[in-house]
């Protein structure tokens, strides 16, 4: 990972807040005007940061597509803050992104989803400081190494499921013997220190052995976590 030059964490910073704040991506053309620079130098800091990973442009390119744990189109999860007063909505690439809404932006929520298996509503509540109640479980489509080969479809299939019947039921029909199938609160639990830092003035990218201790921390161990 390249350090980040004041430029591009600025940009970074504008796509952060403007998602935490607004659950919508800035434009590109906002960000050259927020930043009073032209398009093509807000375009060059995106690629920077999509190849640090620290944002995922969309296959053209030319906009925002995830800045985990946000998304900027729908996925398969719906967050919504749980006071009933705020009215911000938030679309969740995964389970795991989620919960990471919630401890990106330091408040309760209700996530909706739907279990791929049954088709059941799923309604999950959880905060930084509330651990999701229930039997759901999360099941992860590859192993840590594979994810960002293709990290909107790994987070397209890290679904949440009724429980783990459910959960190993599903892979048995659509993809036999893969995959690793969690606990949501062994995944709630990973979200609070991999995203609760996200939008913070002084967050610093985490290193992969950084990540790696806090996989281990969870109980995520052996091959299948093992960072690239
Ligand atoms: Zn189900
Ligand atoms: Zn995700």
């Amino acid at each position: 990972m390249s350090m980040q030059a004041p430029y591009s964490r600025m940009v970074r910073d504008i796509v952060f807040d403007t998602l935490a704040q607004q659950g919508r991506a800035p434009s590109i053309a906002e960000i050259a005007r927020i930043t009073g620079s032209e398009t093509d130098e807000v375009q060059h800091a995106l690629n920077q940061l999509a190849d640090d990973h620290a944002l995922v442009l969309s296959r053209d390119g030319d906009a925002i597509r995830m800045a985990h744990p946000f998304s900027a189109a729908p996925m398969a999860f719906v967050v919504t803050p749980s006071n009933g007063r705020d009215d911000r909505r938030w679309w969740g690439g995964c389970a795991w992104d989620s919960f990471g809404i919630s401890a990106a932006v330091g408040i309760d929520v209700r996530i909706d989803s739907t279990c791929p298996l049954c088709g059941a509503s799923l309604t999950v509540f959880a905060g930084p400081d509330m651990q999701p109640e229930g039997d759901y479980a999360v099941r992860f489509p590859r192993p840590a190494a594979e994810w960002w080969s293709d990290v909107v479809a790994t987070c397209t299939m890290i679904r949440l499921f009724c429980n783990q019947g459910h959960a190993v039921e599903w892979t048995d029909e659509h993809a036999p013997g893969s995959g690793y199938i969690a606990e949501a609160a062994t995944v709630w639990r990973l979200a609070q220190p991999w995203y609760g830092d996200r939008i913070a003035p002084d967050f610093t990218p985490h290193t992969r052995d950084f990540n790696q201790q806090l996989l281990q921390e969870v109980g995520l161990t052996g091959p299948f976590w093992r960072l690239p």
